[in-house]
């Protein structure tokens, strides 16, 4: 064997090192381009396809304004539809009926809704496919992206079904209302409606902010199948099981929660998220809803409902044994089958493990120093994401009004300023360490950390193994490729190869967890981005100078660049995202009155009050009494007292039978425009067993207490009947707090100023009134 085996490889140039990273970013660049939704097409598109145009003209006429269950708005959109629905030759009809569901946080929420549900029956049905999207909005807002969007995705896939051949399967519409409020619409529906009885494949379409890539985050268990099916029909698929993990530990709730949690449906939600500031807020209007979004989620919904409708059911509608790993790379979506992360993760652990024992027998760098190497790859690992966050707080202290945001208007230049914060930390902490521990060390340790996490994940998170298992295998191997060969043009293409896995597998996260969780929770992408780096390691240490060399300036000079263009970044941002009219700050102000003593106050949920809402409430404290959206501490300030009756509580009968009290009473508000009654009953000393209200029994875990607390959407204009069955105890009192939104007109409101408005909140805009009643 030739004499110099134990030398390093030799150095390729500079030069060659930026073009190698020049490559890698541009990469990057036309992965962030590619996950881009495509442009919509146009009204006059051929009829067996989905148009955006054709789509849009729907969303134009559904979100027109607010649409809460039980208002005007909702009856006319109701009527719409279902005219819609028949006249593609749909058997729709409307599902009255009153849902209820028990939250996360362990509230009733009971809605009396309307859902609009239309069948288009297969010539040879195998089970049922449901495409649903709910056609209420939130209070505060018109709902074009959320989601009317979904709705007119619907309509425009089911007119383009119908212009095609009979599929096999039959396809139910579930335009479900009340998703806001407690995805009551979905409850009722897969609670008593017959059409849900056996279940099948539900196809949710949502939105969590106006604009972006649909992305399919959410699917049911074992959704191996499915995931095939979604990855070989749909044409921008934009998915990645990282994100099913990732959302099967947050608290959030959909309508497709609900139709998960009956056990008998399978299926795939789909939202779009980018745009989140507009998310919920007046601000969400048709014009702000990007086409390219819709066209997109029609696409891909109408795919699929095909490549379902034609396909046999029987297995796809149960959950399988196994999730998949997917992800997308460059307009595909690469897939496996779970069973094979664990030897994914295996083989990354193998590589890593053999590029350590290689290099140290090579002489290049010594376990103890790879050792020493790992540990300091911790550092950039956990301080760049905290840079990241800090770098948000920062911009936070500079423009308070981005303090009530999850991510700005026009967030482009500062997510750019958030990798760029990343990889000014990596390369700092690179440049600082390379001469005294030496780059190997420090890049294979970076190796040590990716293929541990892919165990990690692997264990307890399998579907977002891949993230790290794929760039530290492949960062192994290249490894192991360069440490072999004294080759220049071997190494710089083992820093490419290796870097191109990297990016691939690891930048579309980057690009699309970015929005998913905003700048406002910057750390968790920036973290994703510092895997990102440490795996390109091998390429930026080309930017360099050789270790053996004392240039200060010109190892120096490759951070500060990047530091340079964080700030720059930054400052384009400032620059460019501004709050005007169109683009507001949002606020939070409620109106509390207390009927009983008269006493009235505004309370904000706003963290620390912007100016406008500071002038209203000056106080930190907690409510003395329930109300709900303002539980937990809460911002105050004294209010005018206005002439607002509470609800009129009649006592229908109070009977005693076998030992119970059995107590009906009516509620029924004495203002206009009451959306929601909370039923705050409390029994002293005794227990409610049971209870119905507006004709639907409350779900037991809320009973069997000396209190029960029901917030009730859309109770009829005569009145809600509740009816308890209570055991032992004296007394008992209501307490009904009734919600109407607006406050204009309010003694001492002025409305808010160009630049700032309401927030996409259920904690503003919104008047309680309050008032006790004793039931004998
Ligand atoms: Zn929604």
């Amino acid at each position: 064997m030739p004499a110099d085996r134990s030398r390093p490889p030799r150095r390729p140039s500079r030069v060659a090192g930026f073009v190698v990273v020049a490559v890698l970013l541009g990469l990057a660049g036309w992965i962030a381009a590619d996950l881009r939704p495509p442009e919509p097409l146009a009204v006059d598109a051929p009829a067996e396809q989905f148009s955006a145009g054709r789509a849009f003209a729907h969303v134009e006429e559904i979100a027109t304004g607010v649409r809460v269950p039980g208002s005007a708005a909702t009856d006319r959109v109701v009527d719409d539809l279902v005219d819609t629905l028949s006249a593609l030759g749909l058997d729709t009809r409307v599902q009255n009926a009153v849902g209820a569901v028990r939250t996360a946080s362990g509230e009733t929420r009971m809605a009396r809704v309307q859902n609009v549900v239309g069948v288009l029956p297969g010539a040879d049905s195998t089970g049922r496919i449901f495409l649903t999207a709910h056609h209420d909005s939130v209070e505060t807002g018109p709902g074009a992206a959320d989601d009317a969007a979904g709705v007119a995705a619907v309509l425009e896939s089911v007119r383009a079904l119908t212009a095609g051949p009979l599929l096999r399967n039959d396809v139910v519409v579930v335009l479900t209302d009340a998703e806001e409020a407690c995805s009551c619409g979905a409850e009722a529906f897969v609670d008593s409606h017959p059409l849900a009885a056996a279940g099948g494949v539900v196809l949710n379409l949502e939105a969590r902010g106006t604009r972006g890539p649909p992305i399919m985050f959410e699917t049911s268990s074992g959704n191996a199948g499915l995931a095939e099916a979604y990855a070989a029909a749909a044409p921008h698929p934009v998915a990645t099981s990282f994100a099913v993990e990732v959302y099967r530990a947050m608290p959030n709730f959909t309508d497709f929660s609900v139709f998960l949690a009956d056990g008998g449906f399978t299926g795939l939600n789909t939202a779009f998220i980018d745009g989140a500031a507009g998310y919920h807020t007046p601000q969400d209007v048709p014009e702000r809803l990007d086409r390219g979004s819709l066209q997109a989620m029609g696409d891909n919904a109408l795919a699929t409902a095909r490549a379902l409708g034609n396909a046999d059911l029987t297995a796809l509608a149960r959950p399988e044994a196994d999730d998949a790993t997917y992800f997308p790379v460059l307009g595909e979506l690469v897939r496996y089958p779970g069973r094979l992360v664990w030897p994914v993760a295996g083989g990354a652990l193998a590589a890593v493990a053999l590029l350590v024992l290689v290099v140290a027998r090579r002489g290049i760098s010594s376990l103890r120093r790879t050792i020493v190497g790992t540990l300091l790859a911790a550092v950039p690992l956990v301080l760049a994401p905290l840079a990241a966050q800090g770098t948000w707080l920062l911009l936070v202290a500079i423009r308070p009004g981005y303090g009530q945001l999850l991510d700005p208007w026009r967030p482009g230049w500062f997510r750019l300023a958030c990798v760029a914060v990343v990889a000014t930390v990596v390369l700092t902490w690179f440049a600082l360490l390379r001469r005294r521990v030496g780059a190997v060390p420090l890049v294979v340790g970076g190796l040590v950390w990716l293929a541990a996490l892919a165990g990690v994940l692997a264990a307890v998170a399998p579907g977002g193994s891949y993230l790290a298992a794929w760039p530290a295998l492949a960062g192994a191997l290249t490894g192991l490729l360069a440490a072999a060969t004294p080759s220049r043009v071997v190494r710089l293409l083992a820093a490419l190869v290796g870097g191109a896995v990297a990016v691939a597998v690891l930048a579309p996260t980057v690009v699309l967890f970015l929005p998913a969780l905003g700048l406002s929770s910057a750390a968790a992408p920036a973290a994703v981005a510092a895997l990102l780096l440490v795996a390109l390691l091998p390429a930026l240490d080309l930017l360099f100078p050789d270790e053996t060399e004392h240039r200060p300036r010109a190892v120096a000079a490759v951070p500060a660049a990047v530091l340079g263009l964080a700030v720059a970044c930054t400052g384009a941002g400032l620059a460019v995202d501004r709050f005007d009219a169109t683009h507001p700050v949002p606020s939070r102000l409620a109106y509390v009155l207390d009927a009983g003593t008269g006493q009235a106050s505004w309370v904000s949920t706003e963290g620390s009050p912007g100016d406008w809402t500071a002038g209203y409430v000056g106080s930190r404290f907690e409510l003395p009494v329930d109300y709900p959206y303002l539980g937990g501490d809460v911002w105050s300030g004294r209010a005018e007292a206005a002439d607002l009756a509470p609800a009129d509580v009649e006592t229908v009968s109070d009977t005693l039978v076998g030992g119970r009290r059995e107590l009906t009473v009516r509620v029924t508000p004495q203002r206009s425009g009451v959306r929601v009654v909370v039923l705050d009953l409390r029994v002293d000393g005794g227990t409610v067993v049971g209870a119905r209200i507006g004709g639907r029994a409350v779900p037991e875990e809320e009973l069997g207490g000396d209190r029960v607390w029901i917030v009730f959407h859309a109770p009829p204009e005569d009145g809600l009947q509740a009816s308890v069955s209570l055991e032992g105890g004296g007394a008992a009192e209501l307490r009904v707090i009734d919600v109407s939104d607006g406050l204009a007109g309010l003694p001492g409101f002025e409305p808010r100023p160009d630049g700032v408005d309401a927030a996409g909140a259920h904690s503003t805009d919104v008047v309680l009134v309050a008032g006790t009643t004793p039931l004998g």
